[in-house]
């Protein structure tokens, strides 16, 4: 979509540290890290958010969540454990609306979120 960050980083008009790409989803390290391990994995196709996302068309987000498995062991997160969070919505955190998945570790992180 014009003028969203995350399809400029998808469509590499935007460049950013790409750490894995297949036809449906691209991955990237945050660029504001919370934890040793940050990275975020968003459909190339463009969502707002979860909302937006039709009955029909959750089979991305099994595959963004195939995907962070791979990425987790990738960068041995795995064993120790990680999260995947989606923020969405103002009061749910959410700054960028593009829909997107944070995959965080290498650090003990707290509960609950802030
Ligand atoms: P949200 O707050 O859940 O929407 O997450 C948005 C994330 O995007 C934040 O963690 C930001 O640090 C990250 N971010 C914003 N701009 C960029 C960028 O240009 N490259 C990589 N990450 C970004």
């Amino acid at each position: 979509m014009e003028g969203c960050l995350f399809c400029q980083i998808a469509n590499k008009k935007l460049k950013s540290e790409y750490v894995y790409e297949d036809e449906k989803v691209i991955a990237f390290k945050d660029v504001d890290p919370q934890a040793p391990v940050h990275i975020l994995i968003i459909p190339k196709t463009h969502y707002s958010s979860i909302l937006d996302v039709a009955d029909e068309e959750m089979g991305i987000i099994s595959h963004i969540h195939k995907v962070a498995k791979k990425i987790a062991k990738d960068m041995g997160v795995d064993e120790k454990g990680f999260r995947l969070i989606n923020n969405c919505g103002e009061e749910g955190g959410q700054s960028v609306p593009h829909l997107h998945f944070h995959l965080l570790g290498g650090r003990l992180l707290g509960w609950p979120p802030g």
